[in-house]
C-alpha cells in the first residue's frame, strides 16, 4: 500500500476544525501535520481549499436501487450496494432488517454474516463500505406502532423470541420496552452485547422514562411510528427529548420530519446527542407512502446545513462521530485522528457535493458508471 499524504484540507474531525494535512500509511491515519512540514517519502494527493472529513457512518440502513436487505440479496447486488453507499462517503454502515418470519430474518442473518458483517470492522472482501454489525428493526415492536412493518410478524419482546434472534453479528436492536414490562428481555439484549433503542413504541412518558433508568441511551427516528408530543402527554418522544442520557437517531429527509422539527430535536439535544441515519429503502418514499426514506447520509448532512438546523461541523459529527460512539465503533473509525482507518470524504466546499472518498486509504474509483450516476444525483 502505497503512502499517502492530503495536502491542504481544511480537516473537520469532527470534534475540531484544523488545516493541516493528513498522513496515510498501511490504510491508517499514522500522522497529522503541519501544511508547510514536508513528507517526502508520501505520495501528494492535493484537497486545498476541500473540506475533509471521516467517513459517513448510518446505523438504520435498509437498502437502495441495488438491493433491500430484508428481501433475498445476492452478492454482486451487496458489491454494488456498499459501492453506491462507499461512494456517496458512507463508509460503514449497519444492515438492517425489518420485521419478518424469525425464520426469514435468521436466515438473512447468517446470510449477512457470511458475507459482509465483521465486528472486527475489518472490510469484507469485494466490499467498499464496513459493516460492523446488523441492526434487527423488529419484530419486537408495538403493534400500535407498526409503521409499513408486517404486523402478522410482529412479536412479543420476550427472551425466548431473543434467544431466535440475538447471534453473533445483531448489534443493534430497535425494540418497544413497554411490551417488556419486568425489564427481563431488556437485561437480556444488554446481557448479549447488543444496544437497545426504544422504537416503533407506543410507550408513555413514565414507561419510557423506565427504559432509560434500565440503560437504553437510544431512540429510533425520533417522532416517527411513536406518538406525537402532546401538551399534556409528551410521551416517548417528549421523554427522550428531555433526558441528557439519550441520544436521538432522527431522519432528515424533510418528509419524515419538518426541518422546523429537525432544528427543534437539535437545539433539545444539542451536537453530541443526535444522529443522522437515512432508514433508506429500495422503495423508499417514491411508493406513496413513507416506507423508508430515498436519501443517502450525505443528503441528510447536506438538508441540516441548508435548512440551518446545523452547522456543516456539527451535521458531519451526526453522521460520523455520533454513530461510532453510540455503537462503540469509536476506536476505529468516525473521527480524523492518529490509529484511525483512513476513512475519509472530500467535499466541495460550496455545494456541499462529496468529491472524493477513501476507504482504507484507496481513493475508490468511479468506474462503475451506474455508481457514478448515482453519487452524482445523491439519491
Ligand atoms: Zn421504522
Amino acid at each position: 500500500m502505497k503512502k499517502l499524504r492530503l495536502v491542504g484540507g481544511q480537516v473537520i474531525t469532527p470534534l475540531e476544525v484544523r488545516f493541516a494535512d493528513i498522513l496515510i500509511e498501511g490504510g491508517l491515519i499514522t500522522a497529522i501535520v503541519p501544511q508547510e512540514q514536508s513528507t517526502p517519502a508520501f505520495e501528494n494527493l492535493d484537497v486545498s481549499g476541500r473540506l475533509v472529513t471521516p467517513g459517513l457512518i448510518d446505523l438504520q440502513l435498509n437498502g437502495g436501487p441495488a438491493l433491500d436487505f430484508w428481501g433475498k440479496p445476492t452478492e454482486q447486488e451487496l458489491e454494488k450496494f456498499t459501492r453506491e453507499q462507499a461512494v456517496g462517503g458512507v463508509t460503514t454502515f449497519l444492515p438492517t432488517l425489518i420485521t419478518a418470519a424469525i425464520d426469514h430474518l435468521v436466515e438473512n442473518i447468517d446470510w449477512l454474516n457470511k458475507h459482509a458483517v465483521n465486528g472486527n470492522l475489518a472490510l469484507a472482501k469485494g466490499l467498499s463500505a464496513r459493516m460492523p454489525g446488523i441492526h434487527l428493526e423488529g419484530p419486537c415492536l408495538s403493534p400500535k406502532r407498526p409503521g409499513v412493518h408486517p404486523p402478522e410478524h410482529l412479536q412479543p419482546f420476550s427472551i425466548d423470541v431473543l434467544k431466535r434472534l440475538i447471534k453473533p453479528g445483531v448489534s443493534l436492536m430497535t425494540v418497544a420496552t413497554e411490551l417488556d414490562p419486568d425489564g427481563e428481555a431488556l437485561q437480556f439484549l444488554q446481557n448479549n452485547g447488543v444496544v437497545a433503542s426504544l422504537g416503533h413504541s407506543n410507550a408513555n412518558l413514565d414507561e419510557a422514562r423506565k427504559a432509560f433508568d434500565a440503560g437504553v441511551r437510544m431512540m429510533t427516528h425520533t417522532f416517527n411510528a411513536m406518538a406525537p408530543l402532546h401538551h399534556r402527554d409528551p410521551g416517548a418522544a417528549g421523554a427522550a427529548l428531555m433526558d441528557d442520557r439519550v441520544t436521538c437517531c432522527l431522519i432528515a429527509d424533510g418528509l419524515h420530519l419538518a426541518p422546523e422539527t429537525v432544528s427543534l430535536i437539535l437545539r433539545l439535544k444539542g451536537p453530541r446527542r443526535a444522529i443522522l441515519v437515512t432508514d433508506a429503502a429500495r422503495i423508499g418514499t417514491t411508493g406513496g407512502g413513507l416506507v423508508g426514506s430515498s436519501i443517502h447520509l450525505a443528503d441528510a448532512v447536506r438538508n441540516c446545513v441548508q435548512w440551518q438546523s446545523a452547522s456543516f461541523q456539527t451535521a458531519v459529527r451526526m453522521a460520523s462521530y455520533n454513530p461510532a460512539r453510540a455503537l462503540r465503533l469509536d476506536e476505529k473509525v468516525g473521527h480524523i485522528e492518529v490509529g484511525k482507518f483512513a476513512d475519509l470524504v472530500i467535499w466541495n466546499p460550496v455545494n456541499l457535493s462529496v468529491e472524493r472518498v477513501l476507504v482504507d486509504g484507496q481513493i475508490l474509483t468511479l468506474d462503475d458508471k451506474t455508481v457514478e450516476a448515482t453519487a452524482k444525483t445523491g439519491k
